[in-house]
């Protein structure tokens, strides 16, 4: 659609050049039907353009849509993965804290074990002095140090509860390492659900950055697709404002044109009017001649006057021409009048006469004037339109549903003049003339019953 619619309107160009360039002296037979028919193509191109414009804003409008909702979606995985972020950030600082009670344990059970072995060296040494000196060195020592026998007892007692001592503080000693141990293997194993727990959060993270990744995609093609669509749609824009310029300048010539006719219809109406003086004058010469011979011989015998009336074209059924500006256009009945009215097919307001009468009833023009279009219409039928200059001031006629045209476009025709036949073409129920009437050029439509004698 979019390739074809230059080449159109180039060729559109191309007519109009060439219908200006012939005709431009008198009247144009084809030139309003060519401008009219122009028209129509781009009023046609103009709304096919409009039907592309309003299909794309329509996807543009369902693309913003779906755009929309795959935002509110990437804002939601925001939040998930902001969620996720905060979880591994705190289980991270709990795994630092669980490492750092891990050191410290560590750190304790080496300074028991130091403890340990420097109990066990001690004690070591004690038994190995005993075994050397025969009992424990420092024991006997203790005991030979005695100065009485109840001293020595006490000193034995001593001596026992120094190693009862002794063998306490490494039972509790070593208790202590294993609870450090224990606390340490429960610290460790704390640390091991921490490290798993992370990873598992960390590839929920992933998964959902990878959806978030998945979603980017889709916005950006969509994006992608609306500038597209977007150019399209300012393109077909451009086109019909093309149209419609061209529209415009059309329709200002169609005026033009129906002024060019109303002029040559003006300048018709001046020329009868001076033939019109000037026939009256010779008639009334020969009239004056004529008295004077027939004052001269006497007549005898009278001839019957002709009528007034010196239009010959008074076939059987034709109306009488009257005097005056107009005539009536077709012998006939009066059916329908100007105004409103109810008819299914018609249009409410009726914009002219009917009148009605057997197919084939003569139409003649209702004044002087120029054949400003004869043709056929879907509603009208086969019709003629005359524009007539009345006093310098233009008014159009126009007769539809005739059987036969008799006239072409760019004929001068005068009042009485036979153009057509009746008939009953277009959208009508029998044969009979419909009749308008407009001040100015087409498109103004009055009451014919107020200027012509129907
Ligand atoms: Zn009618």
């Amino acid at each position: 659609m979019l390739k074809q619619s230059k080449p159109l309107i180039a060729t559109v160009v191309a007519t109009m050049a060439l219908s200006f360039g012939v005709g431009t002296t008198g009247v144009s037979a084809s030139k309003l039907d060519d401008l009219q028919n122009q028209q129509q193509q781009i009023e046609q191109k103009k709304n096919e353009l409009n039907r592309g414009i309003q299909e794309k804003s329509s996807t543009i409008k369902a693309n913003s849509e779906k755009k929309d909702k795959l935002l509110a979606q990437i804002r939601d995985l925001h939040g998930k993965i902001e969620t996720k972020q905060n979880e591994i950030a705190k289980l991270e600082q709990e795994i630092q804290t669980t490492k750092a009670e891990i050191e410290a344990l560590r750190a304790s059970i080496k300074e028991l074990e130091q403890k340990i072995a420097d109990r066990d060296a001690l004690l070591r040494d004690r038994v190995r002095a005993m075994q050397v000196t025969g009992g424990s060195a420092s024991y006997v020592d203790v005991l030979l140090g005695a100065n009485s026998f109840s001293e020595f007892i006490d000193r034995v007692s001593a001596v026992n509860t120094l190693r009862e001592a002794d063998r306490q503080i490494i039972a509790e000693q070593k208790a202590d390492k294993a609870t450090l141990e224990d606390q340490k293997n429960q610290v460790e194993s704390k640390l091991a659900t921490q490290e798993e727990n992370k990873k598992k959060l960390e590839a929920a993270k992933a998964e959902l950055d990878r959806q978030k990744k998945d979603l980017n995609g889709l916005v950006e093609q969509l994006e992608a697709e609306q500038q597209r669509l977007e150019k399209e749609q300012a393109s077909l824009e451009t086109e019909y404002s093309e149209a419609h310029e061209m529209s415009d300048e059309l329709k200002q010539q169609i005026v033009a044109e129906q002024e060019r006719i109303a002029v040559i219809a003006r300048k018709a109406e001046e020329e009868r009017k001076r033939k019109e003086a000037e026939a009256r004058k010779q008639a009334a010469a020969a009239a004056a001649s004529e008295q004077a011979e027939s004052n001269r011989k006497a007549a005898t015998s009278s001839k019957p006057a002709s009528a007034g009336n010196t239009v010959a074209h008074t076939s059987a059924p034709a109306p009488a021409v009257s005097g005056g500006t107009w005539t009536r256009p077709a012998a006939g009945r009066i059916t329908s009048t100007f105004g409103p009215r109810d008819l299914s097919w018609a249009s409410s307001n009726h914009q002219g006469v009917d009148i009605a009468n057997a197919t084939g009833t003569p139409i003649v023009a209702a004044g002087n004037g120029i054949v400003s279009r004869a043709g056929s219409h879907p509603t009208l039928g086969n019709y003629i339109m005359i524009t007539h200059s009345v006093n310098g001031k233009t008014m159009t006629t126009v007769y539809g549903h005739l059987s036969a045209i008799g006239t072409s476009q760019g004929a001068q025709v005068s009042k009485g003049q036979q153009i057509g036949r009746m008939g009953s073409t277009g959208r009508s129920s029998g044969p009979h003339l419909h009749f308008e009437v407009h001040i100015g050029n087409f498109g103004n439509p009055v009451n014919p019953m107020l200027y012509v004698p129907l």
